[in-house]
């Protein structure tokens, strides 16, 4: 664990930095330093050609011998890569008595400072530290010039709207089901360089934790049975931010396209001429049902599934409990949903689960039959958003045989 690192950018132009060694570890940390602006003082008793040739160019003080106490005085920094074990310690001791930070090229525990693998765009510097291991820093390093250099990141500058190119874009983004690592790379790429980001109530919003300040941040959430702001309005939003030349990513929970309204939202930017692009998401149909152990297909349990809302008629479906039944929405609505299905001929004994808060804090399965889950779920206070499942998967949940009737546990093929 390195827990005492304090990454920190030095400003140093104009200020003495004493390099002592004056082999390509030295050479390199010269040209940086020099790039910078750094005034430079290197102590070796010989200097590779590239350093010889700066110290005859003027720009880097040579003392031509071996290190000797004073030689950093006047120093905001030292670097010490002598290849002498016993010099740099020297160094480095000294560096601690005068306040110096010091890099040491031969021992990390002897340094009061570590270089970080670095990379530049523009004015963007980006700086890595990997615990003890420089070369795992690099690759970190590689792995971050790549991803700029293709574009992948948000190093765009801020335009102020009056500069702006004309009309802007809607991203409409499937940000998954909440948990923030299930959103895809383009969809955080996306919102990494929107201007205007507008959310619901279900999806990643901690995700919101790491826009810039000056990202505006649209909630149009809804809660079950409150409409804050009508869909309508949310496609004319979309449609005037984009007109004002900014770009705008309409982050939604789950799928843009299951029951998220996405195709209205798309039409409404197609109608008005505006760029839109579709990002599809980890829908909560699937994903929450996997948070707790439930697949909705599995061989010899369930052939297919369907999704539906609770408030449809649910009894038009495939009706064998090898289909398993997916109900997003009325969670409320339970009893009458099961009473429903009873009637359009499902055993009442057909399992069924009903996921709260999926990959957040309050995720809980409560788990009963078509017969109970109404009773279940009231005892237990279930609250939305909840998914429901029906069918035999739902025994292949970890949960199942404690919650349950033991005469209706069967176990999987
Ligand atoms: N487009 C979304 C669904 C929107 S409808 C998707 O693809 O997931 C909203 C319903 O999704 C909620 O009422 C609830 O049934 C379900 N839902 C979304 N996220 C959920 C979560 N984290 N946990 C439980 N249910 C969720």
């Amino acid at each position: 664990m390195v827990d005492d690192l304090y990454p920190l950018g030095l400003r140093v132009r104009g200020r003495l930095v004493v390099v002592v060694g004056g082999g390509p570890v030295a050479a390199r940390r010269v040209r940086g330093l020099l790039a910078a602006g750094a005034t430079l003082r290197a102590v070796a008793p010989a200097l590779s050609d590239d350093l010889a040739a700066l110290v005859a160019a003027g720009v880097v003080e040579h003392r031509a011998r071996r290190y000797k106490p004073g030689d950093l005085d006047g120093a905001w920094l030292v670097h010490t890569a002598t290849g002498d074990p016993a010099v740099d310690s020297a160094v480095a001791d000294d560096a601690e008595v005068s306040r110096t930070f010091c890099v040491v090229a031969s021992d990390a525990d002897r340094a009061s400072a570590w270089v970080p693998a670095v990379t530049r765009s523009d004015d963007v510097t980006v700086a890595v530290h990997a615990g003890r291991d420089p070369r795992r820093a690099v690759r970190l390093r590689d792995g971050v010039a790549a991803a700029l250099e293709a574009g992948e990141l948000p190093l765009r500058r801020v335009r102020p709207p009056a500069e702006a190119d004309g009309a802007g874009r809607v991203a409409l983004v499937g940000g998954g089901p909440g948990a923030p690592g299930l959103v895809t790379g383009r969809g955080r790429r996306l919102l990494a360089s929107a201007d205007v980001v507008v959310v619901d109530r279900l999806g990643p919003r901690s995700l919101l934790d790491t826009l810039a300040d000056d990202v505006e941040v649209i909630d149009v959430g809804k809660t079950a049975g409150n409409h804050p702001v009508p869909q309508e309005r949310i496609n004319e939003l979309l449609v005037e931010h984009a007109r004002a030349g900014r770009d705008v990513v309409r982050l939604k929970g789950g799928d843009p396209y299951v029951f998220g309204r996405g195709g209205e939202e798309m039409a409404a930017c197609r109608a008005a001429g505006i760029d839109v692009e579709v990002v599809p998401g980890v829908t909560s149909a699937v994903s929450v049902p996997a948070a707790v152990g439930i697949p909705v297909t599995h061989r010899g349990v369930a052939g297919g599934f369907s999704v539906l809302t609770a408030h449809e008629a649910v009894g038009d479906v495939p009706g064998g409990t090898d289909h398993t039944l997916v109900l997003l929405m009325g969670v409320t609505r339970l009893a009458r949903t099961a009473e429903a299905l009873v009637a359009a001929g499902r055993p009442a004994d057909t399992p069924v689960a009903v996921v709260e808060d999926g990959y957040g804090p309050r995720q809980r399965a409560t788990l009963g039959t078509l017969a109970d889950i109404a009773e279940r779920a009231a005892a237990a206070g279930v609250r939305p958003p909840a998914v429901t499942v029906v069918g035999d998967v739902v025994r292949l949940a970890p949960d199942w045989r404690p919650h349950v009737a033991p005469d209706r546990v069967v176990s999987a093929p």
